[in-house]
Protein backbone atom coordinates (compact mmCIF):
# COMPACT_ATOMS: atom_id res chain seq x y z
CA UNK A 1 0.00 0.00 0.00
CA UNK A 2 1.01 3.16 -0.74
CA UNK A 3 0.79 6.65 1.70
CA UNK A 4 2.30 10.02 1.17
CA UNK A 5 3.67 11.59 4.25
CA UNK A 6 2.98 15.07 4.60
CA UNK A 7 6.28 16.37 5.48
CA UNK A 8 8.99 17.96 4.05
CA UNK A 9 11.04 17.21 7.18
CA UNK A 10 14.55 14.53 5.86
CA UNK A 11 14.54 13.81 9.76
CA UNK A 12 10.47 12.66 10.10
CA UNK A 13 10.95 10.84 6.41
CA UNK A 14 13.41 9.13 7.06
CA UNK A 15 12.15 7.56 10.74
CA UNK A 16 8.63 6.94 9.53
CA UNK A 17 10.05 5.23 6.13
CA UNK A 18 12.03 2.80 8.62
CA UNK A 19 9.09 2.31 10.88
CA UNK A 20 6.50 2.31 8.10
CA UNK A 21 9.09 -0.09 6.10
CA UNK A 22 6.55 -2.33 4.49
CA UNK A 23 4.31 0.66 3.23
CA UNK A 24 5.64 2.86 -0.08
CA UNK A 25 6.28 6.27 1.31
CA UNK A 26 6.46 9.14 -0.95
CA UNK A 27 6.17 12.73 -0.28
CA UNK A 28 4.51 15.76 -1.25
CA UNK A 29 7.57 16.64 -2.78
CA UNK A 30 6.66 13.05 -5.22
CA UNK A 31 4.00 14.85 -6.22
CA UNK A 32 5.63 18.66 -7.52
CA UNK A 33 3.96 19.86 -3.70
CA UNK A 34 5.92 22.28 -2.13
CA UNK A 35 3.28 24.50 -0.02
CA UNK A 36 4.09 25.54 3.25
CA UNK A 37 0.97 24.79 4.86
CA UNK A 38 -0.48 26.78 8.10
CA UNK A 39 -0.44 24.95 11.15
CA UNK A 40 -3.14 26.88 12.75
CA UNK A 41 -4.36 24.59 15.21
CA UNK A 42 -4.05 24.72 18.92
CA UNK A 43 -3.12 20.61 19.53
CA UNK A 44 -0.97 17.90 18.35
CA UNK A 45 -3.70 17.08 17.03
CA UNK A 46 -5.21 19.51 14.80
CA UNK A 47 -2.29 20.24 13.35
CA UNK A 48 -1.45 16.93 12.35
CA UNK A 49 -4.86 16.69 10.88
CA UNK A 50 -4.62 19.75 9.35
CA UNK A 51 -1.21 18.83 7.60
CA UNK A 52 -2.95 15.42 6.40
CA UNK A 53 -6.23 16.69 5.06
CA UNK A 54 -4.62 19.09 3.25
CA UNK A 55 -2.20 17.13 1.05
CA UNK A 56 -5.15 14.28 0.83
CA UNK A 57 -7.29 16.69 -0.60
CA UNK A 58 -4.44 17.63 -3.01
CA UNK A 59 -3.21 14.06 -4.41
CA UNK A 60 -6.28 12.00 -3.57
CA UNK A 61 -4.36 9.59 -2.18
CA UNK A 62 -4.47 8.23 1.83
CA UNK A 63 -2.07 10.23 3.58
CA UNK A 64 -0.41 10.44 6.54
CA UNK A 65 0.96 13.52 8.91
CA UNK A 66 3.01 14.01 11.97
CA UNK A 67 2.98 17.02 13.98
CA UNK A 68 5.36 16.34 17.12
CA UNK A 69 7.23 19.04 19.42
CA UNK A 70 8.79 19.23 23.15
CA UNK A 71 6.74 20.17 26.11
CA UNK A 72 9.61 21.11 29.02
CA UNK A 73 7.71 21.31 32.33
CA UNK A 74 10.06 24.11 34.10
CA UNK A 75 8.57 26.14 30.82
CA UNK A 76 5.12 25.10 31.61
CA UNK A 77 4.87 22.75 28.31
CA UNK A 78 6.50 25.74 26.19
CA UNK A 79 8.19 24.99 23.14
CA UNK A 80 5.00 22.57 22.37
CA UNK A 81 3.62 23.11 19.40
CA UNK A 82 5.78 25.92 18.48
CA UNK A 83 8.89 23.64 18.75
CA UNK A 84 9.63 23.76 14.80
CA UNK A 85 9.23 27.92 15.39
CA UNK A 86 10.53 28.69 18.37
CA UNK A 87 13.50 30.52 17.56
CA UNK A 88 11.89 32.61 14.87
CA UNK A 89 11.36 31.91 11.29
CA UNK A 90 14.64 30.33 9.30
CA UNK A 91 16.31 29.51 13.01
CA UNK A 92 18.42 26.57 12.60
CA UNK A 93 18.31 23.71 15.28
CA UNK A 94 21.00 25.23 16.79
CA UNK A 95 18.99 28.26 17.27
CA UNK A 96 16.32 26.81 19.13
CA UNK A 97 18.51 24.49 21.10
CA UNK A 98 20.40 27.66 22.12
CA UNK A 99 17.25 29.59 22.96
CA UNK A 100 15.76 26.37 25.02
CA UNK A 101 19.14 25.78 27.35
CA UNK A 102 19.29 30.11 27.86
CA UNK A 103 15.30 29.68 29.30
CA UNK A 104 16.51 26.48 31.34
CA UNK A 105 20.16 28.45 32.66
CA UNK A 106 20.80 27.57 36.49
CA UNK A 107 17.74 24.90 36.25
CA UNK A 108 19.00 22.10 38.16
CA UNK A 109 18.43 18.62 36.23
CA UNK A 110 16.05 16.76 38.31
CA UNK A 111 13.57 19.93 37.33
CA UNK A 112 14.55 19.58 33.72
CA UNK A 113 12.40 16.85 32.94
CA UNK A 114 10.50 16.97 29.70
CA UNK A 115 8.40 15.04 26.93
CA UNK A 116 8.11 14.33 23.22
CA UNK A 117 4.93 14.51 22.22
CA UNK A 118 3.69 13.12 18.74
CA UNK A 119 0.51 13.34 17.05
CA UNK A 120 -0.08 10.92 13.74
CA UNK A 121 -3.04 11.70 11.29
CA UNK A 122 -4.26 9.59 8.75
CA UNK A 123 -6.79 10.74 6.00
CA UNK A 124 -8.15 8.82 3.87
CA UNK A 125 -9.49 10.34 -0.02
CA UNK A 126 -13.17 9.92 1.31
CA UNK A 127 -12.16 12.29 4.16
CA UNK A 128 -12.17 9.46 6.89
CA UNK A 129 -9.50 10.20 9.28
CA UNK A 130 -7.81 9.43 12.60
CA UNK A 131 -5.43 10.44 14.71
CA UNK A 132 -2.93 8.82 17.06
CA UNK A 133 -0.52 10.53 20.06
CA UNK A 134 1.91 9.05 22.15
CA UNK A 135 4.96 10.90 24.53
CA UNK A 136 8.59 9.89 25.11
CA UNK A 137 9.54 11.13 28.24
CA UNK A 138 13.07 12.50 28.88
CA UNK A 139 14.76 15.20 30.66
CA UNK A 140 16.92 18.42 29.05
CA UNK A 141 20.76 18.36 29.43
CA UNK A 142 22.89 21.33 29.26
CA UNK A 143 25.83 19.63 27.33
CA UNK A 144 25.14 18.50 23.68
CA UNK A 145 25.52 14.62 23.55
CA UNK A 146 25.57 12.78 20.17
CA UNK A 147 25.37 13.98 16.55
CA UNK A 148 22.22 11.54 15.38
CA UNK A 149 18.25 12.29 15.34
CA UNK A 150 17.49 15.72 14.37
CA UNK A 151 16.05 18.83 16.41
CA UNK A 152 15.96 18.96 20.26
CA UNK A 153 17.57 15.06 20.48
CA UNK A 154 21.38 16.58 21.38
CA UNK A 155 19.69 17.36 24.44
CA UNK A 156 16.71 14.96 25.06
CA UNK A 157 18.72 12.69 27.93
CA UNK A 158 16.50 9.24 27.85
CA UNK A 159 16.67 8.00 31.66
CA UNK A 160 17.08 4.34 30.49
CA UNK A 161 19.69 5.25 27.98
CA UNK A 162 21.79 6.97 30.36
CA UNK A 163 21.99 9.18 26.85
CA UNK A 164 20.49 11.37 24.64
CA UNK A 165 18.40 10.32 21.90
CA UNK A 166 20.88 12.03 19.22
CA UNK A 167 23.65 9.63 21.11
CA UNK A 168 22.16 6.33 20.27
CA UNK A 169 21.58 4.48 16.82
CA UNK A 170 18.34 5.52 14.85
CA UNK A 171 17.24 2.04 15.65
CA UNK A 172 17.17 2.41 19.59
CA UNK A 173 15.72 5.99 19.45
CA UNK A 174 12.70 3.63 17.43
CA UNK A 175 12.42 1.58 20.30
CA UNK A 176 11.08 4.38 22.53
CA UNK A 177 10.41 7.57 20.53
CA UNK A 178 7.22 9.22 20.62
CA UNK A 179 6.77 9.16 17.02
CA UNK A 180 7.48 5.38 16.87
CA UNK A 181 4.92 4.40 19.50
CA UNK A 182 2.45 7.03 17.32
CA UNK A 183 3.12 5.24 14.14
CA UNK A 184 3.07 1.48 16.08
CA UNK A 185 -0.82 2.65 16.83
CA UNK A 186 -1.28 3.79 13.22
CA UNK A 187 -0.01 0.57 11.97
CA UNK A 188 -1.93 -1.86 14.51
CA UNK A 189 -4.82 -0.04 13.19
CA UNK A 190 -4.03 -0.47 9.45
CA UNK A 191 -3.56 -4.15 10.32
CA UNK A 192 -7.25 -4.10 12.12
CA UNK A 193 -8.83 -2.10 9.08
P1 LIG B 1 6.46 20.12 13.29
O1 LIG B 1 7.11 19.93 11.97
O2 LIG B 1 5.59 21.33 13.38
O3 LIG B 1 5.78 18.87 13.77
O4 LIG B 1 7.68 20.44 14.26
C1 LIG B 1 8.15 19.55 15.19
C2 LIG B 1 9.42 20.10 15.83
O5 LIG B 1 9.54 19.51 17.13
C3 LIG B 1 10.67 19.68 15.07
O6 LIG B 1 11.07 20.64 14.14
C4 LIG B 1 11.69 19.54 16.20
O7 LIG B 1 12.20 20.80 16.53
C5 LIG B 1 10.83 19.05 17.35
N1 LIG B 1 10.80 17.56 17.36
C6 LIG B 1 9.74 16.74 17.10
N2 LIG B 1 10.10 15.45 17.17
C7 LIG B 1 11.40 15.44 17.48
C8 LIG B 1 12.35 14.38 17.67
O8 LIG B 1 12.07 13.17 17.54
N3 LIG B 1 13.59 14.79 17.97
C9 LIG B 1 13.95 16.09 18.11
N4 LIG B 1 13.12 17.10 17.91
C10 LIG B 1 11.85 16.78 17.61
Amino acid sequence: MMMVLATQNKGKIREVKEILSEYEIKTPADFDIFDDIEENGTTFEENAYIKAKYIAEKTGKITIADDSGLEVDYLNGEPGIYSARFAGEGATDEDRNKKLLSLLKDVPFEKRSARYVCSIAIVYPNGEHHVFTETCEGYITDERQGDGGFGYDPYFYFEEFKTTLANVPLEQKNKVSHRSKALLKLKEFLNKN
